[in-house]
């Protein structure tokens, strides 16, 4: 019952609130880590089949993983496969937060559009969770003023990134590899990653090696929110239990 009165709320705010974006404060836009010597591991278009390899191999490392999931790219959010490999991440640990509902590129979007494409996931994370998220990556690392202002309405901070393996466009893995070795060479203060939970080599061979540069380099591997120094959830709650509200 709470959760449809939080609906009705939510929709009567989508309504009003949301109708005006002039004059909207911008949402902060993270592409670095802040806390000193904090690595932030993260993992882009899921729920998809190897995120309990990835969380297991994450938790072998003493590591804590950030899953930003879609609500319909590779499946639908709603389906009991993918409700439960969300709820496995968050109960062992992994910062839950959103990658919006379709994979859209957000700056090619109307204000209703881009409220559509976060608000749906985020009820979905919420329902599956109990979590309401605080961090959304925008698909493509991709937004302009108008998506800052809605992200700002929601409560959203956009996370991107400041190293990628480029597992989602080609990079093969011994590139990758030395991508990851020019990095620890490098050693940055902080590193805030992208990777991606669905491609097959980054849960097999390329997260394992890069786990291991990255211990060995001293590095403390947390969530985004613990290496911002931002809270993950605007609230926790109970998570629900599927009823015929739970589809795409
Ligand atoms: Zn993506």
């Amino acid at each position: 019952m709470l959760f449809t009165k939080i609906s009705v709320v939510l929709a009567t705010l989508a309504a009003s609130v949301f109708a005006a974006p002039h004059k909207r404060q911008l949402a902060q836009v993270i592409t670095t880590c802040t806390e000193p010597n904090t690595v932030a591991l993260t993992f882009d278009d899921g729920p998809y089949y190897y995120i309990y390899d990835i969380s297991r191999t994450l938790a072998a490392a003493n590591a804590t993983g950030t899953f930003f999931f879609n609500g319909n790219n590779y499946g639908c959010i709603y389906n009991a496969d993918n409700a439960k490999r969300i709820k496995y991440a968050h109960d062992h640990g992994h910062q839950v937060a959103s990658h919006t509902w379709g994979h859209k590129d957000l700056a090619t979007l109307t204000w209703d559009e881009i409220h559509d494409e976060m608000w749906r996931v985020e009820e979905a994370l919420l329902k599956i969770t109990g979590a309401y998220p605080a961090f959304t990556r925008p698909p493509f690392g991709s937004y302009n003023d108008l998506v800052r202002q809605a992200a700002a309405v929601r409560g959203q901070a956009l996370a991107n990134w400041d190293f990628e393996t480029g597992d989602a466009v080609g990079v093969t893995v011994p590139e990758q590899y030395a991508k990851i070795d020019e990095l620890i060479a490098r050693h940055p203060n902080t590193i805030l990653s992208l990777q991606h939970e669905t491609i097959a080599s980054t849960m097999t061979e390329v997260l394992p090696y890069f786990l291991q540069q990255l211990q060995g380099a001293g590095y403390r591997l947390v969530s985004v929110a613990e290496c911002t120094g931002l809270p993950a959830y605007q609230y926790v709650t109970e998570p629900q239990q599927p009823d015929e509200t739970w589809q795409c």
